[in-house]
This record gives C-alpha cells, structure tokens and sequence, in this order.
C-alpha cells in the first residue's frame, strides 16, 4: 500500500453545487470510495437501495449504531440516516478515499471518531444566497415550500464553515472542481500519509553508488 486512504468530507447548504462537485470528483478519479448513507426512511420512484441510500428498518438501523456500526448518525423529522464504518474500513485497507456527502452534524461526528485523523474536510459555499436561492429553483426538484425550508436552513450549515480544512466560493463550476483535485492531489503527498516513504528513503540511503 502507497498510502492511507483518505475520509473527505464535502458540506454545503442544500444547492451550493455538493453533489455536482463530487459526481465530477468521481468520474475524475475512478478509485474513489463513495460512501453511500443508511436510511430509514422509505425509498422513493426511481431511488435504488445500496445506489442512492442503504434502506433498512428503525431496529436494523439501532443495532447497527449500537454495535459502533456507523461512523456518524443522526435523526432528521423522525428519520435516521447515517454513514455506515464497513464500507469505509475496508476502502482504508485498500489504500482508497472514501467521499463523504455530509451536513455540518456527521462532518463533526467523522472528525470526533477514531478515524479523524484521516479527515480532510472541505465546505463549498454558493456567491451570494442570491445564487443559492436560484440554483435551487433551477435545479427543478424542490416545491417552493421545500425551497424556503432549504433556504431556511443554509444559514445555519453556512455558520459552519471555519470547521473545515478547505473552503471553496464555488462562482464558476470548472475552477471549484479544479481546486478540488488539487486539494485532493495536495493531500494525498502529504508526507504523513504516505506510509511507504520511510522504507523508500532507508532503501535510498543504502544504495551503493555505481
Ligand atoms: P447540492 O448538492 O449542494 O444541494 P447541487 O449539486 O444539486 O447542490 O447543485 C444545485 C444546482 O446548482 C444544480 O442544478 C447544479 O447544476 C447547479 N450548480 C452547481 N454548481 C454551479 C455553479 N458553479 N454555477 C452554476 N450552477 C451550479
């Protein structure tokens, strides 16, 4: 193995431009562990289990918390979700980062737990509330109540932000995600995480000189 695997954290409020970010991210760099949360709600047309969330029942759900199954959890109107550890261990095994799509809540509970210290954290913030209001509207998949809850709510996540590592204003969709491979790239040669190094540079020392 060339180096730990990474847990990066992406947060944002609702339309900020997250999961286009990390769906560019994915399709950039095919190693990438996504990290599919658990629910307990019921699944909607189209959601596919184990694609878009891991759908199970409140008892499942609890046994898994209780045995330390999941990394970070929370209940949102009656409903867990939760990001299970399984998955995430195993990418770590294999050398591979594992992406996390996260509010404030699981980021904190991520960089609390006894793999925290793998965490890069990364908060992508809309220009303008402006922007945020409009990129909700253009996206086409939320009722104008939903809207204003959303709306509601970011100020909150926004209040966040001096929580994580990076932050990216993301105004023009190519420059974020370009700053976010080199974040990624920057990270990954962190001495620290390369674990090989210290044999590599013995190795080095010892090599007799032609
Ligand atoms: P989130 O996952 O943070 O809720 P999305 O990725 O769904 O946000 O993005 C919200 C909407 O804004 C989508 O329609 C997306 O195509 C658009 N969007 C994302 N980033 C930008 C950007 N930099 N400029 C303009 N529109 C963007």
């Amino acid at each position: 193995m060339n180096r730990t695997g990474l847990l990066i954290i992406l947060s944002s409020p609702s339309g900020a431009g997250k999961s286009t970010l990390a769906r560019r991210l994915m399709a950039w760099d095919s190693s990438l562990s996504f990290s599919v949360s658990a629910t307990t709600r019921p699944a909607r047309p189209g959601e596919v289990d184990g694609e878009h969330y891991h759908f199970m029942s409140p008892d499942r759900f609890r046994a898994m918390v209780d045995s330390g199954q999941m990394l970070e959890h929370a209940e949102v109107f009656g409903n867990f979700y939760g990001s299970p550890l399984g998955p995430v261990e195993t990418a770590m095994r294999e050398g591979k980062d594992t992406l996390f799509d996260v509010d404030w809540q699981g980021g904190q509970q991520i960089r609390a737990s006894a793999l925290g210290s793998h965490v890069v954290s990364i908060f992508v913030l809309p220009p303008s509330l402006t922007e945020l209001e409009r990129r909700l509207r253009t996206r086409g998949q939320d009722s104008d109540t939903v809207i204003a809850g959303r709306m509601e709510k970011s100020r909150a996540e926004i209040s966040h932000w001096a929580e994580y590592d990076y932050v990216l204003v993301n105004e023009n969709l190519e420059e974020t995600e370009a700053s976010l491979r080199d974040i990624l790239t920057a990270e990954r040669l962190r001495r620290d995480r390369q674990v090989w190094l210290g044999t590599f540079v013995k190795t080095l020392m010892e090599e007799k000189r032609a």
